[in-house]
């Protein structure tokens, strides 16, 4: 998964895909391969976006998890073929950078108080958690922006 070295991966980058309309046809493909059937469903509700191995995703209630879009705004579950529209942080550019200071195994975030909750974190995750865990760590330029 080369294309993760360099950017935060979302459907583009892990389903080469370069429209929302693609990556619909991609999900549904997949579901067909899944035996279901190859219907979406728009959700109402929206879901928190968060970095999980180096990619946007987000939790999904049918207890699977799908990517997540910035870009087009939307995640999907290919597990349960729902459609959620998707929160990102406001700074998400900092986040990546920050977490593309990292070896991709290790790039994590969790900036929803929920989806750190559910994965034992006490509080949701900050950008200066970020940075302060990169400098202990000895990674990326942290230090010299002061
Ligand atoms: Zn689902």
């Amino acid at each position: 998964m080369q294309f993760l070295e360099r950017s935060i991966g979302g459907p583009r980058e892990c389903l080469g895909v370069d429209s929302r309309e693609a990556w619909e046809r991609k999900a549904k493909t997949i579901r067909v391969r899944m035996g279901l059937p190859p219907r979406l469903t728009e959700a109402a509700e929206k879901r928190a976006a968060f970095v999980s191995a180096g990619r946007w995703v987000f939790d999904c209630p049918c207890g699977s998890a799908g990517l997540a879009s910035h870009e087009w705004g939307v995640g999907i579950c290919p597990d349960c073929g729902t459609v959620y529209g998707v929160t990102f942080p406001r700074n998400r550019e900092a986040v990546e950078a920050a977490l593309l200071e990292r070896p991709v195994g290790n790039r994590h975030y969790f900036p929803d108080a929920e989806v750190a909750e559910r994965r034992g974190l006490g509080r949701a995750e900050r950008l200066s958690d970020l940075r302060q865990e990169n400098d202990l760590r000895g990674l990326g330029s942290t230090k010299e922006r002061g």
